[in-house]
């Protein structure tokens, strides 16, 4: 929630902001620690819960701040253990969160804000474009919440739920901050992966962050041509630019990017679509990752069979690439990001972004 003029959102400030806060209350610096370590490590949602702190000071906290909750609105589980929650923010707007668990453990869908503009077609997260931003303690929120509800550790955090991850820089930035930070959650950023339609100026500026994290960014087609008609943000960015700014990744950071694409029937799944993709894609050192496109309702695009969904994935590796065919996780529950949301509230048409 936006900040009132009276309290600031504790569970969004750095050790160090936190610090700097108390002591101008005139507490001791110890007592920083102290409280962030209830804060992120023990995950109190209460002051009144931070028992070894005076009475006195629980109140001067709880008049100055004041910690992002999460309520529970409704939850999906799937057949495979994957679980959808609806959540309310403080300002009552809604967003989803989604659990999943795979053999190595258990990862987080995490939505980074209250829909979204980016407008692509086939996407229910952008009906109704987007009515806020989230900021860094509501994503916070949304890991912690989900652990303590769902009784899990979180070993993996996506940013593949509502929203676009770059269109909201800063607190993207600083929710990977506090994520990662030694005297909080202490999550190692090889296991947060960060997901993009391709908003060019900041996967440069992503790059010379020089994080640890996997990029994912969602090409859905080979050509402009194709782009456009699914995704309105290539005509802000073309393929080009956006290929250029994934090569400039790989060379920053070294790390390999995953190419999402999702298999839109009679739209992007052709053969002569794989092979437009692997030129290209020729010479990069990535990954794809195939996807067969979720039916949204009111969008009329199919998935493409499980025949073709193969030979395109077969021809790709031909072709030299690891692609991948991603398993449908609780799609009975409408796992794809957004459509619990819609389903609460009939949205209107989306906004678009423009450069
Ligand atoms: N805005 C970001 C992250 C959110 S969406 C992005 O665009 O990458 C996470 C992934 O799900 C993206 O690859 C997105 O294109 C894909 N997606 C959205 N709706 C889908 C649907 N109906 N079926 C399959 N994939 C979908």
């Amino acid at each position: 929630m936006e900040e009132t003029a009276s309290k600031k959102e504790i569970l969004g400030l750095t050790l160090d902001e936190l610090s700097s806060h108390l002591e101008k209350m005139g507490q001791k610096s110890f007592r920083a620690k102290q409280i962030y370590s209830w804060l992120h490590v023990k995950r109190a949602d209460s002051f009144e819960k931070m028992t070894n702190l005076s009475e006195a000071l629980r109140k001067k906290l709880d008049e100055s701040f004041y910690i992002s909750t999460l309520k529970e609105i409704r939850r999906q589980r799937a057949k495979d253990g994957t679980t959808k929650l609806l959540f309310e923010l403080d300002d009552k707007n809604t967003i989803e969160a989604v659990l999943m668990y795979h053999d190595y453990g258990t990862s987080l869908c995490v939505s980074t804000q209250v829909g979204c503009r980016m407008g692509c077609k086939f996407c229910a997260s952008t009906v109704g474009g987007k009515v806020r931003d989230l900021s860094a303690g509501e994503m916070l929120s949304e890991v912690y919440t989900v652990s303590r509800l769902l009784s899990v550790n979180i070993n993996k955090i996506v940013l593949m739920g509502i929203g676009e991850p770059l269109d909201n820089y800063q607190n993207v930035m600083r929710f990977l901050e506090l994520l990662n930070s030694k005297d909080g959650f202490n999550m190692s950023l090889r296991h947060v992966s960060l997901s993009t339609c391709g908003i060019v100026p900041n996967i440069y500026k992503l790059a010379d962050e020089k994080l640890q994290i996997t990029l994912s960014v969602s090409l859905h087609a080979p050509t402009n041509e194709t782009r456009d008609r699914i995704m309105p943000v290539n005509r802000l960015y073309r393929i080009e630019e956006l290929m250029a700014a994934c090569k400039y990744y790989f060379n920053a950071t070294g790390r390999r990017i995953s190419y999402e694409y999702a298999l839109i029937m009679g739209v992007n799944d052709n053969l002569e679509n794989a092979g437009l993709l692997a030129e290209l894609l020729k010479g990069q050192l990535c990954h794809v990752n195939l996807i067969p496109v979720n039916p949204v309702e009111g969008t009329g695009f199919l998935k493409t069979d499980k025949k073709g969904i193969e030979q395109f994935r077969s021809y790709l590796e031909k072709r030299g690439f690891a692609a991948t065919v991603r398993r449908e996780m609780g799609s009975e529950i409408d796992a794809a990001c957004g459509q619990l949301r819609q389903k609460d509230k009939k949205g209107v048409r989306p906004n678009v972004v423009e450069r």
